[in-house]
């Protein structure tokens, strides 16, 4: 599937290694987020200190863990990449943070889901670069003071609002991604077209943004089968045509909808009556899991005004009822 958050075969991961830009000046977009940080990581280099700890959050796909990248790069420093579901226990946590050097970035993806008691063992870390080692048990335990490389931690959640405040409150750079616009997108297209030498112009890389629910994990993975298009189908390169044929063919329509972007709208569209309706019951029918939804699908549809989130639930605005879901071809 194109939408996925996460990443799913080895192969694949290299893939999206293979497309990570390194510095800031390969990473279009997010312009404001991306000049805050440029200078708090000069003044932390300035000082000879780490950078302050940061929290990044949004959609899957739109450049946390790249940026978290470019950082490291910049601080000139290692990054080491975990994710909670993978440090279940104080121990798997110990076992990372002790192996940090100076400066360090450890990049922590779905942070929102440690478990309560790794996330206070990490606050000792954030705050000082210490933390209490128990060693022996029973009568005999001890508990020693552990001091830590001065690192930064990167936390990359799809929502913010999901941790809770006093653990937010110790990241000092708390930033939001946004989705992006055309123009960025177009000239990330661009670039991984180069990297895959696949030939595409201007037009041909417009009609894939267009498409590409400003997020740059989808730009990519759209190219990667256009570009299947243009091989088999055209002549080997990526023109305005060939692209519209290609998106097509893989479902997705001129407003950059997906099958599950459909599925949803006509299940509130014709089911609900337009809404209001409840996500657990939206994610029941569609036999989605709900987090997927409210993660990956809700954003994007918020954002181009097909859907608003009411007390009662999600309902269909009335801009989409009247201009946009009358030319939309709903899948029977
Ligand atoms: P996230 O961590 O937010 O889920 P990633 O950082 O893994 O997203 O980015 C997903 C893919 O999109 C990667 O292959 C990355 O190279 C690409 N990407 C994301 N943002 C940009 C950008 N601003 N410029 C170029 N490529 C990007």
């Amino acid at each position: 599937r194109i939408l996925e958050g996460d990443i799913g075969s080895d192969g694949e991961k290299a893939w999206e290694n293979e497309l990570r830009p390194q510095r800031f000046e390969d990473f279009p977009g997010q312009e404001n987020v991306k000049e805050k940080i440029k200078v708090f990581v000069a003044a932390a280099k300035h000082r000879g200190e780490p950078l302050d700890h940061v929290l990044l959050s949004g959609p899957p796909g739109l450049g946390k863990t790249t940026l978290a990248k470019i950082i490291a790069n910049d601080m000139g420093a290692e990054m080491k990449m975990t994710s909670a579901p993978a440090i279940d226990k104080k121990g798997d946590l110990a076992a990372v943070l002790t192996s940090l050097k100076p400066h360090s970035v450890l990049f922590i993806d779905e942070i929102h889901r440690l478990s309560r008691h790794v996330e206070e063992y990490l606050y000792t870390a954030m705050e000082d670069y210490y933390i209490d080692i128990v060693t022996g048990d029973g009568l005999g335990a001890r508990s020693m003071k552990f001091q830590l490389a001065p690192f930064t931690l990167v936390g990359a959640t799809t929502r913010a609002g999901l941790l809770n405040p006093p653990f937010r409150d110790r990241f000092g750079i708390v930033e939001r991604l946004q989705f992006y616009e055309k123009g960025a997108l177009q000239k990330i297209l661009m670039r991984s077209a180069e990297i895959l030498k696949v030939e595409m112009n201007e037009e041909g890389a417009a009609e894939v943004a267009r498409r590409s629910r400003g997020t740059p994990r989808v730009a990519n993975r759209l190219l990667k089968r256009v570009r299947d298009y243009a091989q088999v189908k055209g002549n080997g390169i990526i023109d305005k045509d060939i692209a519209i044929y290609a998106l097509n063919q893989l479902g997705v329509d001129q407003f950059g909808l997906d099958l599950m972007d459909r599925r949803i709208l006509s299940l509130i569209l014709e089911k609900y009556n337009g809404g209001p309706v409840g996500i657990d019951t939206i994610a029941a029918a569609l036999s989605e899991e709900r987090d997927t939804l409210e993660d990956v699908y809700e954003p994007f549809l918020i954002q181009e005004g097909f859907i608003q989130k009411t007390q009662r639930g999600r309902v269909i605005t009335e801009y989409a009822k009247n201009s946009v879901l009358p030319s939309v071809q709903f899948d029977k």
